[in-house]
């Protein structure tokens, strides 16, 4: 017993050891020994343990500190890889991420709409991960998993989509299975936004937070949190779907059948429906004449293109701008309602929305603010995210890496056969 338990407090100080310098990007010995509280022996020996594994190699010396320059340890990026993908309603994005979390490849492709009707986009995603590979150049014995980022609601621990409201043909696929046995590697799925939320924390807006709010103003509304470190999935989950609380009390039907949900009155869907409405009703547009001919010709992304959003002055077409700020509008709200409830450190707001129209940002932001405790709203963070539209496809990546870092270091790091020995 005795034996067993010595194994696993060994293998708890290793994978912390190792969390740490994927945390710092790079570490001494005694930086180690001072987060593990081990000495300076047994920092040593589990050092060379990771080095053994080829997990850590030396990148140099710390040349910050006086006298005797300490030897400073960096995860060895190429060991292993992750791949990520990201599904949304208009395009999917697949990031092959490197150990350390950076982007080695990636590709992107628009959203194939008849096979979304069914589960045929299955078929989409895979090949779309197959071409990712390819683009990569890896191994695929390097490949240690594929991370799914997908609308929710879906339960992430049986690797069900539920009943995602823009993407029925989804709606009880078990497709964490179906990539797992098609590609023969694990595989995990969250909720997108979610998952943009764990990519802002490692490596965008939100690094060096604990606790995050983000929000996703896209064709949907999503968002996703982590708190003290660790995403939060509610009990059992389901957590973050703030799209879908009433901000309208006599609002439209939103696509989820109920009425007046925020995604119903400023998600991208929400900002075509009401360009519609006032078109109809004789508003005057540079698609106006278009839109009458055939109400399909004009989508999102000639709203944002109209906006100004094309030459990133944000000063285009009356309406346009209008209906954007709408949008905004009902964001910031909704951002000082989660505030007031949540406190979070950093609120993150992501998505193609401000992405493409800078105002968008600006104003959601400053509606928030006007609306959060004087006391509290000088001590908030409300920021743009940083990872843009490769957000959701770095953060499933970085889901598998969270996986395989919080496991004992001898179940992962030997799973392929030995690689040339490099210098
Ligand atoms: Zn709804």
């Amino acid at each position: 017993m005795r034996g067993a338990n010595n194994r696993t407090v060994k293998s708890m100080n290793r994978t912390a050891a190792l969390q740490y310098i994927r945390k710092q990007g790079q570490a001494s010995r005694a930086d180690i020994a001072a987060y593990t509280r081990l000495s300076f022996t047994a920092v040593k020996n589990m050092i060379d343990e990771l080095v053994s594994y080829r997990l850590i190699g030396e990148v140099g010396y710390d040349e910050s500190s006086g006298g005797r320059k300490p030897l400073l340890y960096k995860l060895k990026a190429d060991r292993f890889y992750a791949i990520g993908l990201h599904l949304s309603v208009s395009r999917i994005h697949v990031a092959v991420l490197d150990l350390e979390g950076r982007v080695h490849a990636h590709y992107e492709t628009a959203t194939d709409q008849d096979k979304l009707r069914s589960d045929a986009i299955v078929l989409q995603l895979i090949g779309c991960i197959e071409e990712a590979i390819r683009l990569s150049d890896v191994d695929r014995g390097l490949i240690l998993g594929i991370g799914l980022a997908i609308p929710g609601p879906l339960d992430p621990f049986e690797g069900v989509v539920l009943s995602p409201p823009n993407m029925q043909g989804l709606a009880g696929v078990p497709l964490k299975r179906r990539i797992a046995d098609h590609f023969g590697i694990a595989a995990f799925i969250e909720k997108d936004a979610d998952l943009i939320a764990l990519g802002e924390y490692w490596h965008g807006a939100a690094r060096g937070k604990q606790n995050v709010f983000y929000l996703d103003a896209d064709i949907g509304i999503g968002s996703g949190m982590i708190f003290g470190g660790q995403l939060h999935h509610g009990s059992p989950y389901g957590a973050g779907e703030v799209g879908h609380g009433t901000i309208h009390l006599d609002g439209p039907r939103c696509n989820c059948g109920n009425y007046g949900c925020l995604e119903a009155v400023a998600s991208g869907i929400a900002i075509e429906r009401r360009a519609g409405e006032e078109l109809r009703r004789g508003a005057d547009a540079p698609y106006r004449e278009s839109y009458l001919a055939d109400e399909k010709s004009v989508s999102l992304y000639t709203i944002l293109e109209e906006a100004g959003a094309g030459n990133g002055s944000g000063d285009g077409d009356a309406l346009s701008k209008q209906l954007l700020l709408e949008s905004a509008r009902y964001v910031g709200i909704a951002v000082g309602n989660v505030v007031h409830l949540l406190m979070p450190e950093i609120v993150i707001i992501g998505g193609t929305l401000p992405y493409a129209y800078p105002p968008y940002f600006e104003h959601a932001r400053d509606i928030a603010l006007n609306r959060i405790f004087a006391a509290f709203s000088d001590k908030v963070r409300i920021v743009k995210a940083e990872l843009g539209m490769l957000g959701g496809a770095i953060g499933a990546g970085t889901l598998v890496l969270e996986h395989f870092f919080a496991k004992d270091v001898s179940e992962w790091a030997d799973m392929e056969p030995p690689l040339q020995v490099q210098q």
